[in-house]
């Protein structure tokens, strides 16, 4: 048997996703055992997740409404493979408690969890109210929507500035906006609210304390439905550019025992008081003075999970898959203290030197780095497009070192043996931030980069003529793409395609997919 055991219930996984994280997901699957079922739009025919699932199923036109975001077509494509469970990974239709449902509805297993603790911790204020509740700590801040900008404003003056509009149905950083003064009161909130409106068709926003210099520290939790929770120590994520995660690592600098002790006795708290199943994350903010604040929980797989499962030896995919398709779900054993020190890195196709702007196109040159301490989470090869359809990120960068020091080291190490051409990307931007002597030190706070990257910050108040220019560039160049995108061959849109050299005829698996050139 070379496969750890099989949850009773899983058999075939759909996995409603691409990039890097369909890729995580196969992995999981293959190593219990479990067979995969990829999905793909026209733009990802030749992609690595469809190259590495045991079948493939084409989904249609590129935009993410006609393919990844797609709930029917998704649940027909579950259908037509005899899928029994489906796998959101992250973004997408991962936070999605309508989907949730109706692959409950389908007669699958949904690995994730129950749709009303997706849809709670989806909408900011309750998941606020809940906590408040619940006794944990939240950062002080508005009870509900603002719907007069003027009481609101009262209020908040109480509060003191600095503030932050934030969007109820936030994520990924956006309709978030920082208040310095009363004069920016009105114009922060409408400009929240446009991107609100725009990013997740919701246009109400709530305001919060902004506390300044914080750092960001979440806690990975686990939990069955038979009420077993577990939390699986700290990751900090406070290499940001504009609110959104650059670096994350664990364990934090910050964190003593005591404090990740309390921490997540603090993340149970809030997984139990939703009902929580599965694999989550409570993120909180860390003051100056040690005090955290609950700010939100994400209700699914982060990107950043490869570093806790580097300092716990436990693999986050296999222990969903198993909460889900097992009755009885036996909780990983943990050493108290986090085995060593691991460091993410998140490499976009991006031009640093340019705004961070998207760079799509096609990877030239691909080569990894290898070697003990690293690991790469990647969704690409040499040859790979990358659409501008997505989320830009290419691959992830894990390294492990058995202290602090030795993990930066080994991701300069890393950093400097990987190497893509045909696209810009962030490899050297995150060269920089760890060669800088406040990183290297453990000073990372939230500002980090804003700090003392500033030429690489373009501030999102005030910046809106260069973000429409981005977004007409962005079009002109989808236009220019979506032709070349349907030249890469095909295998029959629409149809189910056994896909595993392996198992048809013992080749090693893939092999015979691979393209000599494109
Ligand atoms: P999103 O869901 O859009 O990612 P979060 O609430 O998770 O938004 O916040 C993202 C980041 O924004 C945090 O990690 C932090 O850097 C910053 N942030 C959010 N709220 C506050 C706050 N009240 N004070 C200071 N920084 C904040």
């Amino acid at each position: 048997m070379m496969t750890a055991k099989r949850p009773a219930k899983i058999h075939r996984v759909l996995i409603a996703n691409r990039g890097e994280i369909a890729v995580r997901v196969i992995r999981g699957c293959r190593r219990l055992g479990i067979e995969s079922v990829a999905v793909y739009s026209d733009a990802d025919r030749a992609a690595l997740h469809v190259r590495m699932a045991d079948w493939a199923y084409g989904l249609g036109a590129p935009p993410p409404e006609e393919s990844y975001l797609n709930i029917p077509k998704i649940l027909e494509a579950a259908r037509a493979a005899k899928a029994d469970a489906i796998h959101p990974g992250y973004g997408f239709l991962a936070e999605n408690a309508r989907f949730a449902e109706r692959v409950a509805e389908a007669g699958l297993i949904w690995i994730g969890p129950p749709p009303h603790a997706i849809s709670t911790m989806g909408d900011k204020i309750a998941a606020r109210t809940l906590m408040i509740k619940a006794g944990a700590p939240v950062v002080p801040g508005s009870d509900g929507p603002i719907t007069d900008a003027k009481s609101a404003l009262a209020q908040a003056e109480k509060a003191g500035f600095p503030i932050v509009i934030k969007a109820v149905a936030g994520g990924g950083g956006k309709g978030m906006r920082v208040v310095r003064e009363a004069a920016d009161w009105q114009p922060s909130i409408d400009a929240a609210r446009r991107e609100a409106k725009g990013a997740f068709a919701d246009d109400r926003v709530y305001w919060e304390k902004y506390l300044e210099k914080p750092r960001h520290v979440e806690i990975q939790i686990l939990a069955d439905r038979n009420g077993r929770a577990i939390s699986l120590n700290e990751r900090e994520c406070s290499i940001q550019r504009r609110h959104q995660k650059v670096i994350e690592e664990s364990p934090s600098v910050a964190v003593n025992p005591d404090l990740r002790a309390r921490m997540g006795k603090a993340a149970i708290a809030a997984a139990e008081s939703c009902g929580y199943v599965g694999a989550g994350t409570v993120e909180f903010l860390l003051d100056t003075d040690g005090k955290f604040y609950f700010l939100e929980m994400n209700t699914r797989l982060q990107v950043e999970h490869p570093v806790t499962e580097w300092v716990t030896g436990v693999d986050l995919v296999a222990e969903q898959l198993r909460i889900a398709g097992d009755d009885e779900w036996n909780p990983p054993s943990l050493s108290h203290a986090p085995f060593g020190h691991a460091i993410q890195f998140r490499i976009y196709a991006e031009d640093p030197q340019n705004n961070f702007l998207p760079s799509p196109g096609t990877i030239s040159t691909y080569s990894e780095p290898q070697g003990p301490g690293v690991r790469v989470d990647s969704g690409v090869y040499q040859g790979s497009e990358i659409p501008i359809f997505y989320d830009p990120m290419v691959a992830k960068l894990i390294v492990w070192g058995r202290d602090r020091s030795e993990a930066v080291a080994a991701g300069n190490a890393a950093l400097e043996e990987f190497h893509i051409d045909g696209i810009a990307t962030t490899i050297d931007f995150h060269r920089q931030i760890i060669h800088h002597p406040e990183f290297i030190a453990g000073n990372t706070t939230t500002d980090f980069i804003a700090r003392h990257f500033k030429s690489t910050e373009v501030h999102a108040d005030g910046d809106e003529p260069l973000q429409q220019a981005v977004a007409v560039a962005a079009a002109l160049y989808t236009r220019r793409r979506v032709g070349q995108a349907t030249r890469v061959p095909s295998d029959g849109n629409g149809q189910t395609t056994r896909y595993s050299g392996w198992l048809v005829d013992g080749r090693r698996r893939g092999t015979d997919r691979w393209p000599v050139r494109f």
